[in-house]
């Protein structure tokens, strides 16, 4: 009797599975060119093609060639601005560097008349003038922290391609040039030879499709890498530098890219490109034929798609999840469950509308607030049957972002101008309401404080010593 053995395929998770089908659907399309202006270029494999996807819980997703390292060229740009920006601050960097698109050529000559002042830092001269922004006291010492850095954006060391930086070194002389016309406008104030020195040296940097989808998550992460946990640069820095990809990052092909795909991105000659969606992950793509743009082929298609497929663009509105009111109500229909005597079941009874309670869920941010601002604009004891107290239910608060939670607060203060007592209920004790009376341990808790003080107003005996713990499930006397 022969025995069937069946083997086990793994299947693959939905994301790598996703990735492995645009690998499989594009890896065939041989269109496009190698880059040869850099000679060393042109001796790459033009079937190379990976794909690696980085989420902001560190975890790492590929397909195909994705641990097939290749030399960054302008997908270092982004990152060596972020250093410039972290040394100098976004005026001083932007009084050297313009932040606007081109709509020209990577190796362009695009520099403000007069000034000098190249347009954006996501072309050859933008970048080149960065480099020479970061400090440090010579040359090796500016490569050596930029090596650094990009680095930590990457979570491992990056090597350097010396057959690439040799190869450039010889041939650069587009990017010479735009040098020199710098320094004759007076933006560039160094030595040409040594800014291009740092400049090609750290286009040479080696990185893998997995190394720059990780540089890519650590901007989409507010500049912490998920992988190593490491604040590489600070939230406005990363902010700043998503938007300059997002407008000046795929060359004289920017607007169009915007449009279509709607992520920020940066490509390079050598087929790289990094792309992040902020706050979900980075991706990093390597495949080595260009468009005429100078845009990997593969890869441009490849984020088109992926793009598509998960609702990406970056206009794109999900939509609430859930309501942020969750409950609105009074003390009339919502008690606390405490035990009360009967005489304070009556003023409760009677006077339950003076208690309002409106319990908040979610995350919380500019859009929802104004929601809840505007549910609690009627709350006022001098409208007929308005609340004297109002209980906050925040514990569905999934996230509190900080301009909702100023306007929130401010909220509170106008409402206790106004006579109006609020009680927060919030089990993680966060202190999110500071103008609030009182912060309670839970939303039953913040009522039931409510409910004392409204029996308090009322004159009731609240008969403390004859009351017992409360009970889930007890009702009153
Ligand atoms: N090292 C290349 C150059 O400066 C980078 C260009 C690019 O990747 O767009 O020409």
């Amino acid at each position: 009797m022969s025995k069937v053995t069946t083997r086990a395929r793994a299947t693959p998770d939905p994301i790598t599975a996703a990735l492995q089908e645009l690998h499989d659907s594009l890896a065939s399309d041989a269109g496009g060119d190698l880059a040869t202006y850099i000679p060393q270029l042109a001796r790459v494999d033009p079937g190379l093609f990976g794909l690696a996807l980085a989420t902001m819980h560190g975890r790492v997703y590929k397909a195909g060639d994705a641990d097939v390292p290749f030399t960054l060229q302008s997908v270092s740009k982004p990152f060596v601005y972020a250093l410039a920006l972290a040394d100098l601050g976004l005026e001083e960097v932007l009084s050297r560097v313009g932040a606007e698109p081109s709509g020209e050529a990577f190796n362009a000559i695009s520099l403000e008349p007069g000034s000098g002042r190249p347009s954006n830092p996501m072309v050859n001269a933008g970048a080149i003038l960065t480099t020479s922004l970061v400090r440090a006291p010579d040359p090796v010492a500016r490569f050596e922290r930029i090596r650094e850095v990009l680095s930590a954006f990457a979570g491992r060391r990056l090597e350097l391609d010396e057959a690439v930086f040799a190869s450039e070194l010889e041939t650069g002389d587009r990017n010479r040039a735009l040098a020199y016309l710098m320094r004759n406008a007076g933006s560039l104030r160094c030595g040409v030879d040594e800014v291009l020195d740092v400049y090609f040296r750290q286009c040479a940097l080696l990185a893998t499709s997995v190394d720059v989808a990780v540089m890519a998550a650590t901007l989409a992460n507010g500049g912490v890498n998920p992988c190593t946990k490491v604040t590489v640069v600070s939230q406005p820095i990363a902010e700043h530098v998503l938007a300059v990809m997002a407008s000046c990052g795929m060359y004289d092909a920017a607007g169009e890219w915007l449009l279509r795909v709607g992520l920020p991105a940066k490509s390079g000659v050598s087929g790289g490109l990094v792309a992040a969606s902020p706050g979900q992950f980075g991706i990093g793509l390597f495949s080595p034929l260009l468009d005429a743009r100078g845009n990997s082929v593969r890869a441009v298609a490849a984020s088109r798609l992926l793009a598509e497929r998960f609702q990406l663009h970056l206009m794109h509105h999900p939509g609430r999840s859930v309501p942020v009111i969750a409950r609105a109500g009074s003390a009339l229909t919502l008690q606390s469950g405490r035990r009360r005597l009967r005489t304070e079941r009556e003023v409760l009874h009677a006077h339950g509308d003076d208690i309002d309670l409106r319990s908040l869920q979610g995350d919380i941010e500019f859009a929802a607030a104004e929601v809840i601002l505007q549910s609690l604009s009627t709350v006022s004891p001098a409208r007929p049957g308005g609340a004297r107290w109002l209980v906050l239910d925040v514990q569905g608060v999934s996230r509190l972002h900080p301009v909702a939670a100023r306007m929130l607060d401010s909220a509170v203060l106008e409402l206790g101008s106004r006579g109006v007592v609020v009680a927060v209920g919030d089990p993680h004790r966060r202190g999110l309401l500071p103008h609030a009376a009182v912060e309670l341990p839970s939303p039953e808790e913040a009522l039931e404080w409510c409910e004392d003080a409204l029996l308090e107003s009322h004159g009731a005996s609240l008969a403390l010593e004859q009351r017992e713990p409360w009970q889930p499930g007890q009702g009153g006397e």
